[in-house]
């Protein structure tokens, strides 16, 4: 019998955007779960304040320093770290389930935790991408346009740029966002990839072998 659809498992990708404040991840990472079926955020906690556009439980779960820790000690957070003076982490159960239910998980991570993903057992599962901003002009013009920082903030999160940035190496992918439909178009062909890579070697070998004996069926026919 020939079967009209196979429908071919793969294990779920854990996506990691990192970049500088302000070089369009935010945008990227938006745009990618709109118009990708099957892709879920990790919302991460922090202890940073909540800019006034961003909504406890959707951008972030705004945490005390002492909920953090708690997360922390008990093993709850997948990676943690300090960025900007604040704390960042990323609670495992929500991730763990999604990728178990076959969703590709997006992260909006630093370098640190990226690194900590990296090391972890899940690391076969982590695709990384680095976003560079055009230049340090327009970097700086992006964080004054979002003017939901301070004059300091934004002076601070200049210098950590100059400390992130470095760090691309680290990654398996590189976006230079000159514009953002052409970077978009390009984060969206790198999960294509990534998941095209990822289908299960049995499930693969069991539709080849359902493909050559419908063949062998209708050569002989
Ligand atoms: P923001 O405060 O501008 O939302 O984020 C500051 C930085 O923290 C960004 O580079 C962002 O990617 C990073 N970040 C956000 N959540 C996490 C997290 O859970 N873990 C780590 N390691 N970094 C995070």
């Amino acid at each position: 019998m020939i079967a009209e659809r196979v429908e071919i498992a793969r294990r779920g990708i854990m996506l990691v955007v990192s970049s500088p404040s302000g070089a369009g991840k935010t945008t990227l990472t938006r745009n990618l779960l709109q118009k990708e079926e099957n892709v879920v955020l990790s919302i991460s906690v922090t202890t940073r304040e909540r800019r006034p556009s961003e909504i406890d439980g959707v951008h972030y779960h705004f945490i005390s320093s002492r909920q953090f820790e708690r997360l922390r000690e008990s093993g709850e957070l997948l990676e943690s770290a300090e960025v900007h003076g604040n704390f960042y982490g990323t609670p495992r159960e929500p991730v763990e389930k999604a990728l178990c239910e076959g969703h590709d998980v997006l992260f909006d991570i630093d370098w640190q935790g990226t690194q900590q993903l990296r090391a972890s057992s899940l690391s076969p599962d982590v695709i990384s991408v680095f976003v560079l901003p055009p230049s340090a002009p327009e970097l700086k013009a992006r964080l004054e346009r979002r003017a939901e920082d301070s004059a300091e903030t934004i002076r601070r999160r200049l210098g950590n740029a100059a400390e992130e940035i470095p760090h691309w190496t680290e990654y398996d992918y590189v976006l230079v966002n000159r514009d953002l439909e052409k970077s978009f178009d390009r984060l969206r062909s790198i999960l294509t990839a990534e998941r095209l890579k990822r289908v299960y070697p049995q499930d693969i070998n069991s539709f080849v072998d359902g493909l050559l004996d419908d063949l062998r069926d209708l050569s002989r026919a």
